[in-house]
């Protein structure tokens, strides 16, 4: 079964008739598999008129797509989704099947794992192809490694030797869409599926609100940690200040830079629910691994430790720039520009410089 498996699959996702950033990034992330063990990208596409998007896909790196295209499918219902994807898997044996880990990628990914019974490694940031030997299992050739940090301050690698589709969903944000070729060709392939009868059906879709805080679309995003509670000197400050700083930094940057800029924070910061910032920063100013993952042009990290789960949330950053008083923070590992000193006269001085300047032509 291992040996037959064939194609590094995507699950892709449409909005609007186009494909997602998401699924571009999953896409690119498929085709560096895909080259490593010499097999094909093949996209799975389901939806109600689906054409364009197949077509987009090849574009972007898939060698292929499969895909069913019906009504039925013109509105999510993962009941319905499951069972076709899953008729799928089995007619074809992928080697790999990669999802973006959004809501909808978690649902299908962890559904449709449990239907073929093999592994799924969630909110990968990293993937690589390796051989792997183990003196119990035995020897294995080309293994996806799926790379995610662990619970604690570690990356996990973990492999899926013994089953196939090796399964993993990939966290928005580490992988550069590759740029569209529209000469690339492909094999666009219908596949028959008719779904049975469901003991649920979707009714009404409701638009949630979206988010005051665009922390993905952020050109600059200024991050504050726990550091805010104190001063330089240990001595307690109210967190509001440097909240009020971080504001006016955001408002120089924009109308003197002419830069988006929004406000993030450390899960830590968040979690401590400190009563000053209560209307300020709440979940959706999370940047991290069980947050949002940022890349913007220039982040700025104050008071912030760069614990992993942190890290990997914003180190695909342009330029960072991180203010800690602790001159051995792990922060400072991947700071292109480096402040050690209090956040509290820190702050003010970067203020003032990006004040002064005027937008360059
Ligand atoms: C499963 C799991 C998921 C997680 N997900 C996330 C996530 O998505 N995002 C996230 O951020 N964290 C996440 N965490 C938590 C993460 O491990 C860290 O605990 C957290 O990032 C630390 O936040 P911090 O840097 O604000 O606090 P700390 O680690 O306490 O760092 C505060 C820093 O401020 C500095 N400092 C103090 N005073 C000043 C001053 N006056 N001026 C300048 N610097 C000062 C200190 O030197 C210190 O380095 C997760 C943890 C787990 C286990």
């Amino acid at each position: 079964m291992t040996e037959e498996a064939k194609g590094v699959w995507v699950y892709l996702q449409t909005e609007k008739d186009e494909l997602t950033k998401d699924s571009l990034e999953v896409l690119a992330a498929a085709r560096k598999v895909a080259d490593k063990v010499r097999q094909e990208v093949v996209g799975i596409l389901l939806g109600n008129g689906v054409e364009g998007a197949a077509k987009q896909a090849v574009s972007h790196g898939a060698d292929g797509v499969l895909f069913v295209d019906s009504p039925e499918f013109g509105t999510y219902f993962n009941l319905r989704y499951i069972d076709a994807i899953y008729a799928m898997v089995m007619a074809r044996k992928p080697y790999a099947f990669l999802f973006a880990a959004n809501e909808l990628g978690k649902d299908l990914a962890a559904r449709i794992a449990f239907r073929a019974v093999t592994g799924l490694a969630t909110d990968n940031v990293q993937l690589e192809v390796e051989d792997y030997s183990n003196p119990v299992l035995g020897d294995f050739k080309n293994l996806l490694i799926q790379i995610r940090p662990d619970f604690g301050t570690r990356l996990a690698r973990i492999y899926t030797p013994r089953h196939r589709p090796q399964m993993a969903t990939v966290r928005p944000g580490n992988f550069a869409p590759l740029p569209p070729d529209p000469k690339r060709k492909g094999k666009i392939e219908r596949f028959d599926f008719k779904g049975g009868d469901y003991p649920a059906m979707v009714k009404e879709i409701l638009e949630l609100p979206p988010s005051p805080v665009d922390l993905a679309g952020a050109d600059v995003v200024i991050s504050l940690g726990l550091g805010i509670l104190k001063d330089g000197s240990g001595r307690p400050r109210n967190p509001k200040e440097a909240y009020e700083y971080a504001v006016q930094l955001k408002q120089a940057l924009e109308t003197k830079r002419g830069l988006k800029t929004e406000i993030g924070a450390t899960r830590a910061l968040i979690y401590a629910e400190v009563k000053e910032l209560d209307g300020l920063i709440d979940k959706s100013n999370q940047v991290g691994q069980t947050g949002t993952t940022v890349a913007p042009k220039l982040y700025f990290a104050v008071g912030i430790s760069g614990a992993l789960q942190h890290r990997v949330g914003m180190q695909k950053s342009a330029k960072i720039v991180a203010v800690n008083t602790d001159p051995e923070a792990p922060i400072f590992k991947i700071a292109h520009y480096p402040i050690v000193g209090d956040l509290y006269v820190e702050l003010p001085k970067l203020i003032k410089t990006v004040q002064g300047a005027t937008i360059a032509n």
